[in-house]
């Protein structure tokens, strides 16, 4: 009894110490000048200072029509890469906004775990500006999950902000629980890409009351970095397993080592 007392009263707390928190950021936003989130100089505005601005990666054309990776070389429109044809996705095409690198880490680091929330607008607008062509023919965005003992620690989903500040560009609907994460998988940091193959095996589910927001529909997962790609993998497997007319990928920084033409 007193455990079911104690689980209903707690996000109550949650929301109280959620509000204090805001009212605290409010009244320090006053006081102290924004810091730029990569380098933490003090900047105008909220975004990122005209140093690491300019040094910041993003990923334009020419790249693989399939796996959004650049070519070292423009090969003329509409080429797959050897990588693509060799060993294809489950999902249909994948994008992202900037190269993984120092800039790109530190803007997903400030915004994953040091409260920089505000940030979701801006990496939202990049992300979807990346993402437009899926976005235009998409019926929803899904973020990639996390398990809820991983949410419950950190508080937030930083892959559901993301999916919510794109939908506010596009008005593209974000579609919440139509995919659980019912597998707590090990950090894939330091694995292979055949580790984190096996550490995300049958970790991902479109779970019974999910399943009419999947079935027949044109969807687009989203996640804040792509490394090895074994996540959204694991992810557009379950959803389309569970009827998904098409499954494409929208990042906002993803490992983009040069891939190589199929000719
Ligand atoms: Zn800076």
């Amino acid at each position: 009894m007193a455990a079911s007392v104690s689980i209903a009263f707690l996000p109550r707390v949650k929301r109280a110490a959620d509000a204090a928190r805001a009212v605290l950021r409010a009244t320090l936003d006053l006081a102290l000048p924004p810091l730029c989130p990569a380098c933490r100089e003090p900047v105008e505005g909220r975004g990122l200072c005209p140093a690491c601005w300019s040094k910041l990666s993003f990923i334009t054309r020419p790249y693989c029509e399939r796996l959004g990776i650049p070519f070292v070389y423009d090969p003329g429109p509409g080429i797959l890469s050897m990588e693509a044809i060799a060993d294809p996705p489950a999902y249909n095409r994948a994008r992202a906004a900037v190269r993984f690198d120092e800039i790109s880490r530190a803007l997903v680091h400030a915004f994953k775990y040091g409260d920089r929330l505000d940030l979701a607008p801006m990496l939202g607008r990049w992300t979807g500006h990346a993402g437009r062509e899926l976005l235009a023919e998409a019926d929803a965005l899904v973020p990639v999950p996390l398990h809820w003992r991983r949410s419950w620690a950190r508080r937030f989903n930083q892959s559901a902000l993301l999916a919510t500040a794109i939908s506010a560009e596009s008005g593209v609907p974000v579609t919440a629980g139509a995919l659980k994460r019912v597998k707590a998988t090990a950090q894939q940091v330091g694995l292979s890409r055949s580790e984190r193959a096996a550490n995300v095996q049958g970790a991902f589910r479109v779970p019974e009351v999910g399943k009419s927001a999947v079935a027949g529909r044109r969807l687009v997962l989203v996640d804040d970095v792509l490394t090895s790609g074994a996540t959204v993998e694991g992810c557009a497997r379950a959803l389309l397993r569970a009827g998904a007319q098409n499954v494409d990928v929208l990042i906002f920084a993803r490992v983009a080592d040069p891939v190589r033409t199929s000719i």
